[in-house]
């Protein structure tokens, strides 16, 4: 489990259990949720839509075992039943302003009858911007239940009636794999369905989501040239296991996903030209697009454009072996430096070595 969100939900934990830190500890939890909703929003936002109804680890056990829409439904299905049709007792979200319309989904359940083809197949028809927004709206509403929960009512347990309510919800699937739901809930108090579908359910599926999407970009990259456009080396990159390349639609990188539509203006540049990268170009010494824009900041990456220019990305990337072999740094920057002229005579002077 991821260290920092595994020590939040330990703190968390530990701080609702006594009435003097229930409030801290109600706001760890919405920290922490907010973190790991803040990885969901970056996964929709950045994968293009055929990433969503993928199953990269195949059928199995384990979370990884499912695609990312999948892994939306699921656990934001399991906070609504529950925030709703077991505590509240009110009306469940995706009962209301036609979420299920709007998320295209077949299924009112929460999908742990799905498996393998059934599960790629109802990917295939969600909507998961819907389905995302749909996410959210759950979250938001389980937040207030949460802000305004006190200590004592942690004790509360359910009854023979709660589950009948959920059962007549109609929203677990009858089938074994999915019906135990419901007497896991129902034996649990309010504290203890914090510390499961609130806060490490999240954990537990936002994680094997950034474990499906990690692969989908590594199977991306398979075969594919790992220079990127504006001269940077794939394989030498601070962000190699979560970005596919640019040369992929798997493409993460930092400057691409902020970019207008997620496209880098320098990709967008050399496609328009019909060149293979900026190293093609004769504007590249002084081409301010894009991430060349940000001038120092980014001179070195310009360096590496200029010496593949000048050599070829066999020598770059014979050079980046070396350098990497020889130094320890994150960032190309740290070992060229911003100045142009300079940083080159470093990468040349590692050419030589
Ligand atoms: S800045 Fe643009 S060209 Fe460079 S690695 Fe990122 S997406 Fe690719
Ligand atoms: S951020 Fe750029 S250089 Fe890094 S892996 Fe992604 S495309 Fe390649
Ligand atoms: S003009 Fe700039 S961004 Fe466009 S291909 Fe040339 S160097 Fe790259």
């Amino acid at each position: 489990m991821d260290k920092d969100w595994s020590e939040k939900n330990k703190k968390m934990q530990a701080l609702i259990a006594k009435d003097a830190t229930f409030d801290e500890g109600i706001k760890l939890l919405l920290e922490l949720r907010a973190e790991l909703f803040a990885q969901i929003t970056s996964i929709v936002k950045t994968f293009p839509a055929e990433a969503f109804y993928q199953m990269p680890f195949g059928t199995g056990d384990g979370s990884h075992h499912t695609t990312l829409a999948w892994s939306l439904w699921h656990t934001f299905r399991i906070e609504d039943i529950v925030a709703h049709t077991l505590i509240l007792k009110d009306n469940q979200i995706l009962f209301t302003d036609d979420w299920q319309k709007k998320t295209k989904s077949p299924i009112i359940t929460t999908g742990n009858e799905l498996d393998g083809e059934a599960m790629i197949d109802f990917s295939k028809k969600l909507d998961v911007k819907a389905t995302y927004d749909y996410c959210k709206t759950v979250m938001d509403s389980t937040n207030e239940m949460l802000k305004r929960l006190k200590f004592a009512d942690l004790k509360k347990k359910f009854t023979e009636e709660d589950k009948a309510r959920i059962v007549k919800s109609k929203s677990v699937s009858t089938s074994e794999s999915s019906v135990w739901l419901i007497d896991f809930w129902c034996s649990k108090n309010i504290k203890g369905l914090i510390q499961m579908p609130f806060s490490r359910h999240w954990i537990m599926h936002v994680e094997a989501m950034r474990r499906i999407k990690n692969k989908l970009c590594q199977q991306a990259k398979k075969g594919v040239d790992q220079i990127a456009c504006c001269g940077l080396s794939c394989g030498h990159c601070f962000l190699t296991s979560w970005c596919g390349s640019c040369r992929t639609i798997y493409n993460t990188c930092s400057f691409a996903t902020a970019s207008p539509d997620g496209v880098c203006p320098n990709v967008a540049c050399c496609k328009e030209k019909g060149l293979d990268g900026c190293y093609e170009c004769s504007e590249l010494y002084n081409c301010k697009k894009g991430f060349y824009s940000l001038g120092k900041e980014t001179n070195a990456i310009r360096v590496m454009a200029l010496f593949i220019q000048k050599y070829s990305k066999k020598e770059l990337l014979r050079v980046m072996d070396t350098l990497h072999s020889k130094k320890k740094f994150d960032k190309i920057q740290e070992v060229l430096g911003d100045d142009v002229e300079e940083g080159m005579k470093i990468l040349e002077s590692w050419s030589k070595k």
